[in-house]
């Protein structure tokens, strides 16, 4: 793992944010629980999720769909057959790769050493493999011809490549057999197609509309070692935009952009988000773009936006026997509309939202590590602290609190100098702190310390919960 990551994790653990799943039995790989911070903070970014694309669209409507879906479910969307990793095993170190990325990581290490035309050349095999009939072996072929090696133990000692679903099975009922064998959902996706025609009729939508959902995921990921970036219990946002066919391009770049705009608007600095558009698309995409961030392990993909034909819902026609039509009243016909995905992970966004917030500043007589968020996401949006715990401020403190915490979560802390009070609603990502001191009993004022500038005003304390109204709805990133 990065250094900065390293950080980030450990500050997580120390602040509250995100604790290793099941630690006091040692863990388990790749599953987190959010602390009392960090579930402030998902709840924020889900919130901004659902208000910028369900409250802010009057023809895109919700749905929470369950995670035990019918088993055909997941045979029509192609997952039983094809949501395979191919994987390869180092046998000197027993550690376990997936192939494609190893490939991907020589090709890296070529440009960086200027081979650009080998790179090239290794690319495109990759391209041509990733569509080959038989992918472990073209994977396989180019690791041996590469003669890539292993980039822990650094061996040339390699397994075949084998595919292994990324599936999680459980079985319904008491007994267990391959006749009552279901899946936890590898995505939202699904419940969402399944339900076009239910949430069209209830809402009386009309094409174009979209239905937006927020929920958990599980994916069986076999390389799953950096934090929260790939978990095998995860949360995904997705929304699926119904067109008809042949306006799908329009929507898709509508989409883009309004889904790159969001991470801005969530406070993402936007020299760090850059598209990778998707060369060889899945077969049954017309276009594909990911949204990248610069994470502390590099540039990776954060959300996917695709236009996806009319592949879902006419494969759902296909094993269902339902159909999937739409009666298009404007040209008075009837076809399966064609979709137009975005797809973010709740979770990854959190670690790209910590990444970016992360800074270490060096004040007059100290080092500190702020967490600059972005006011409407950050967990406790405001701390009021008594200066001293006598002479009526606390009483102050505790009334202002009060106030503040029927409009968002606020935080009220005595314990220790205003400094280290400070200095831990820093790393909380706190934007505003409020301090009651012996001024406030002689005039009614109060000081508001800005998180990032570190200026304090002076304003009396009926103003307070106006002030940060306003400076989170207006905040702007410093410099
Ligand atoms: P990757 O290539 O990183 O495995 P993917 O292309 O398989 O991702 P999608 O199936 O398009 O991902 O899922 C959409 C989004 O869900 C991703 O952009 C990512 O933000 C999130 N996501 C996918 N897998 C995981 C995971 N294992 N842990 C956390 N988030 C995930």
């Amino acid at each position: 793992m990065s250094k900065l990551l390293d950080k980030i994790v450990s500050l997580c653990k120390r602040r509250g944010f995100i604790f290793q799943s099941s630690e006091i039995y040692g863990g388990l790989g790749a599953a987190y629980d959010y602390g009392p911070l960090g579930v402030e903070l998902k709840r924020n970014v889900h919130g901004s999720w659902w208000q910028a694309m369900v409250y802010q669209h009057d023809n895109i409507e919700g749905v929470d769909a369950s995670i035990l879906m019918h088993p055909t479910v997941w045979k029509a969307s192609g997952h039983v057959d094809a949501f395979h990793d191919p994987l390869i095993d180092d046998k000197a170190s027993k550690r376990r790769y997936k192939a494609d990325q190893l490939i991907e990581g020589h090709i890296a290490k070529l440009r960086d050493k200027g081979k650009e035309a080998q790179a090239e050349a290794v690319h495109q095999r990759l391209l041509e493999a990733l569509n080959a009939d038989d992918l472990p072996k073209a994977l396989y072929a180019i690791i041996m011809d590469e003669e890539i090696r292993a980039p822990d133990s650094g061996a040339f000692d390699w397994t075949e490549v084998r595919q292994f679903n990324l599936m999680f099975e459980t079985h319904v009922g008491p007994l267990a057999g391959s006749d009552n064998t279901i899946y936890l959902r590898p995505e939202t996706a699904q419940g969402i197609f399944v339900n076009f025609h239910n949430v069209r009729e209830t809402a009386r939508l009309q094409v174009p509309f979209g239905i937006a959902q927020v929920g958990k995921a599980f994916r069986n990921e076999i390389v799953a070692r950096q934090f929260i970036f790939r978990m095998r219990e995860f949360e995904q946002m997705e929304m699926q935009y119904f067109v008809k066919p042949g306006t799908q391009m329009e929507a898709y770049e509508e989409w883009k952009e309004k889904r790159r705009q969001w991470h801005i608007d969530n406070g993402v600095r936007p020299e760090k988000l850059r598209w990778h558009v998707h060369e060889k698309p899945a077969h049954y995409a017309d276009a594909a773009v990911d949204i990248m961030y610069e994470f502390p392990i590099g540039w990776q993909e954060v959300e996917g936006i695709h236009s996806r034909t009319d592949f879902d819902l006419g494969k759902h026609q296909e094993y269902s026997g339902k159909k999937m039509e739409y009666f298009d009243p404007q040209i008075k016909e009837r076809y399966i509309p064609y979709v137009v995905e975005t797809s973010v992970g709740l979770d990854r966004t959190i670690l790209m939202l910590l990444s970016d917030a992360y800074r270490e500043e060096q004040l007059e007589n100290e080092q500190r590590v702020v967490m600059s968020f972005h006011p409407k996401i950050a967990p406790i949006k405001a701390a009021v602290f008594p200066l001293v715990k006598k002479e009526g401020m606390p009483e102050i403190a505790h009334a202002i609190e009060k106030d503040l915490r029927k409009h968002f979560n606020a935080f009220y802390d005595e314990k220790g100098s205003i400094g280290k009070r400070y200095r831990r609603m820093d790393e909380a990502g706190t934007p505003y702190c409020i301090t009651v001191d012996g001024e406030t009993l002689e005039d009614g004022t109060v000081t508001i310390r800005d998180r990032d500038s570190l200026e304090q005003v002076r304003i009396p304390k009926e103003n307070v919960v106006a002030f940060v109204q306003d400076k989170v709805r207006d905040w702007q990133p410093a410099g």
